[in-house]
């Protein structure tokens, strides 16, 4: 036996508008039934108890395509790596996963963090209640590279295992990457942005193609991190398959991303932190720190250009909020990147979509998850009011009523419980 769930509106995390008076039928963690709920049940649900989450809206459990579990939201990572017992980063990892899944996140994308591969597994096992993961391992840079940045002169040089300086050396890089068992390949096209800096090109697109011929033999797909035009070109070279950032797009580039099934992820609510909560001071004197802001803010012009150019040419847009990726963001503020979406020009169900299908389809879950058909594992969402009238709703935990993962529920209001069926047997069998 399963349940059923009639909600007053529902978003499937495909069409373009959100349908009204619904009804879904959910067995052995998936859905497999969907109607209006005016309409009779379906006879062989009939005898199934019947969950009644009127006044709120049921969408996909959200997704998330670019994080990093591992890190909070700290100002000085490098005292952080200098500091780290074993095992640190994955209990950071685990408290930051709940809080993401708190929000309504079943799953999300990890774009380097090696420990979180532990957490990634001990989910997967069901030892603890945490969002699908899939992980990068760690990033590929060229030495100094974006990802190997930390100036440890006083100390022996941190080993980073993830800096590859030819194509040979990314091809052992990627292969040591795929026997640690990661799930897809992360390469750094670029650097961030920074003084004079731009994102510009740091591996070679030789490079990145030496990374996307091994992960595509064995069906892994690459995501690059590229912020400025150059680099942006050299990964779509290379055949990545996701842009991750991609601040500086020219239409040229939106058109070739778009040929190729290239995703873009404008991790819109990096800039959106940059521009209204600032920089970590460090040691920079005032003026320097003016100049970071302006540099933020123009970085943002750009990021609503490269969008719409995107949008225009028909490139697959999905969510990723680079959550982890620096200071004064925190895991839970997830849906920030829907809300920025939103304000960069997406309408409400664009960037619902860009949080479900879209990246279900970029993580090559599009089969199992981020739509709510029939068939589709039963990650869901019942938000309280109506998330096409206002995103921001999904920022708040008092409009999260409930997230399920697979007819589960991982956390319901006190009100919405009662409907809801406790024996396993109704959920599972
Ligand atoms: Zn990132």
């Amino acid at each position: 036996m399963g349940y059923v769930v009639k909600v007053s509106r529902l978003y499937d995390g495909v069409d373009s508008k959100i349908t009204e008076d619904r009804a879904v039928a959910i067995q052995g963690g998936r859905f497999v039934w969907i109607g209006s709920s005016a309409d009779e049940i379906p006879e062989k649900y009939r005898t199934w108890p019947v969950a009644s989450a009127e006044e709120f809206t049921m969408i996909p459990g959200l997704i998330d395509g670019h994080v990093h579990l591992c890190n909070d939201s700290v100002p000085d990572r490098a005292m952080v790596i200098l500091t780290d017992l074993p095992g640190a980063a994955t209990l950071r990892a685990l408290q930051n996963a709940r809080a993401t899944l708190d929000m309504g996140f079943t799953t999300v994308r990890d774009c380097a963090g090696l420990e979180v591969m532990a957490l990634r597994d001990a989910g997967r096992a069901g030892a603890f209640t945490v969002p699908r993961i899939q992980s990068a391992g760690y990033g590929i840079c060229g030495t100094g590279g974006h990802m190997d940045r930390d100036k440890f002169y006083n100390a022996r040089l941190r080993d980073n295992p993830g800096v590859a300086d030819s194509p040979d050396e990314v091809r052992r890089v990627a292969r040591t990457l795929l026997k640690l068992g990661v799930d897809f390949i992360k390469v750094n096209a670029t650097r961030g942005f920074g003084g004079k800096i731009r994102g510009h090109q740091e591996m070679t697109s030789d490079e990145m193609t030496a990374a996307t011929e091994i992960a595509h033999k064995v069906g892994k797909r690459v995501a690059s991190h590229a912020m400025g035009t150059d680099g942006i070109k050299g990964s779509l070279d290379a055949r990545v398959d996701s842009v991750e950032h991609g601040f500086w797009l020219t239409p040229e580039l939106a058109d070739q991303m778009a040929a190729q099934g290239t995703f873009l992820l404008p991790t819109a609510a990096t800039l959106y932190r940059n521009v209204t909560r600032g920089f970590y001071r460090g040691g920079m004197t005032d003026a320097e720190l003016s100049k970071m802001h302006d540099l933020a803010a123009s970085a943002r012009e750009a990021m609503f250009e490269s969008l719409s150019m995107a949008m225009d040419s028909g490139v697959k847009i999905a969510v990723g909020s680079d959550m982890g990726g620096g200071p004064f963001l925190y895991h839970g503020e997830n849906a920030t990147e829907l809300e920025q979406l939103v304000e960069a020009g997406m309408t409400p169900i664009e960037a619902l979509k860009a949080g479900t299908s879209t990246c279900a389809d970029l993580m090559d879950l599009g089969t199992e998850l981020g739509r709510i058909a029939s068939g589709y594992l039963a990650d869901f969402v019942l938000v309280r009011g109506n998330p096409d009238e206002d995103i921001s709703l999904l920022s708040h935990r008092d409009s999260i009523a409930a997230v399920f993962m697979e007819g589960r529920s991982v956390r319901i209001d006190e009100d919405l419980a009662r409907d809801f069926p406790t024996d396993s047997d109704e959920i599972v069998q």
